[in-house]
């Protein structure tokens, strides 16, 4: 796959050409939250680095180079990824995968390309790496992927050439999800919307049914929250929340976007600006069309705000149950509508 080709990161792609037709360095790390597409944009940087005849749109695609690495096969090409049962990469897969293998000549070309998941590595780990990346041998390049620059040790850090990677605008994942069988329209608008400009995101989202699932539960929660009794929060309702304890931040996040688009209902009226654009009739009822607009969004305001609370609460580890029902009961007391 060409640079070109690849929707958006265009100057992320235009630094990686530049490498490539020049001198590149040693050591890069791509760096972007998840779903952006790091070890995407890090694997086509590496089959660029590897190909025979890269140019300025990157791997050609055709030679025997690109063909082993379409075909993962490539005799020079290493990735060190987390496994699903370890907390970090383990030690010993950084010493074999990379420390002992730079030694080792390239098989098939004059190059040989090391992508590491490198926000897996602990201290540890980052430390026997540093030995390799000082004085690396002129046929090694490391590709790193990293949430941020403060994953990695600053003795790391000096020594890669960092290359952060942008949000997609939502044309930009309308693209992405195209490309990927999933046409324009209400569906992949909402998802362009509510990845917050991550490609993988939307792209996940859309293709999974879980969350299709969770949405629609989520919808009908958020449908008579303001027609609730006490009693019935916390009961049924906060069993809802119980029964998908590992989801409840989507949860969080879905109602967040509900309450947004509510406001935006309330103060402007500017369907540009809405979420979830196949939910128009249920964004308009409820508070919105029964309270003035200036209470309305006073309201769903300080129902944000009970939001954002609750979500601090789950990641310091809060009581699951107290901060569910709290929650509960401040959407109920700002929502409700006469
Ligand atoms: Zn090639």
């Amino acid at each position: 796959m060409t640079f070109s080709s690849i929707i958006g990161q265009t100057k992320a792609k235009a630094r990686l050409v530049t490498a490539l037709l020049g001198t590149p360095g040693h050591a890069y790390a791509f760096a972007g939250p998840d779903g952006i597409g790091k070890t995407f944009l890090a694997r086509k940087f590496a089959q660029a680095l590897l190909c025979r005849q890269s140019g300025k749109d990157g791997a050609c695609g055709r030679c025997p180079s690109c063909r082993h690495f379409d075909h993962g096969v490539h005799p020079d090409y290493r990735e060190l990824q987390i496994e699903p049962k370890e907390k970090n990469i383990k030690i010993d897969r950084v010493r074999q995968t990379v420390c002992r293998d730079v030694d080792l000549r390239p098989q098939f070309g004059d190059r040989k390309v090391y992508l590491l998941a490198a926000d897996h590595l602990n201290e540890q780990g980052q430390n026997a790496l540093l030995k390799t990346l000082e004085e690396p041998p002129e046929y090694c390049f490391f590709l790193l992927t990293i949430v941020g620059p403060e994953r990695l040790l600053p003795t790391i850090l000096s020594r890669v050439n960092l290359v952060a990677l942008q949000r997609y605008t939502p044309d930009e994942i309308l693209a992405i999800l195209d490309k990927n069988g999933i046409e324009a329209g209400e569906k992949a608008a909402f998802y362009s919307r509510f990845s917050g400009g991550l490609g993988g995101v939307a792209l996940e989202l859309a293709s999974t049914q879980a969350f299709h699932d969770l949405r629609q539960e989520t919808l009908a929660f958020f449908k008579h929250i303001g027609r609730r009794t006490r009693a019935e929060l916390l009961t049924q309702d906060y069993r809802f929340f119980e029964s998908n304890r590992e989801a409840t931040p989507m949860i969080f996040n879905i109602l967040g976007s509900l309450i947004r688009d509510q406001l935006v209902f309330a103060l402007s009226r500017n369907h540009s600006l809405i979420t979830n654009q196949d939910q128009i009739s249920l964004l308009k009822s409820g508070l919105v069309a029964n309270t003035k607009p200036r209470e309305a969004a006073d309201r769903l305001t300080a129902a944000y705000g009970a939001l954002l609370a609750a979500r601090r609460g789950l990641t310091l580890n809060a009581s699951y149950e107290g901060l569910v029902c709290n929650l509960l009961l401040n959407l109920r007391k700002e929502l409700h509508y006469a």
